[in-house]
């Protein structure tokens, strides 16, 4: 699976970070660090990912097709 993140949503609130730590994390200045962007996430980390994807407060996180 692959998800997106829509930069100019995402205010870097971290609860995605929470479901997934693995995959989403913040820097030392709180911005969003993700380094899946455009590749396919492992599979034993679909499940956090699709989690994140819900509990993201501004729907920043979405799930490519
Ligand atoms: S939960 Fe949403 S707004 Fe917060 S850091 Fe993750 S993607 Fe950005």
């Amino acid at each position: 699976m692959k998800i997106s993140v829509d930069w100019n949503r995402c205010e870097g609130h971290g609860i995605c970070t929470e479901q997934a730590p693995k995959v989403f994390s913040l820097d030392d200045e709180g911005e969003l660090s993700y380094p899946y962007e455009n590749t396919d996430i492992p599979d034993e980390l679909a499940p956090g990912a699709r989690s994140a994807i819900g509990a993201c407060p501004v729907a920043a996180l979405k799930e490519q097709q």
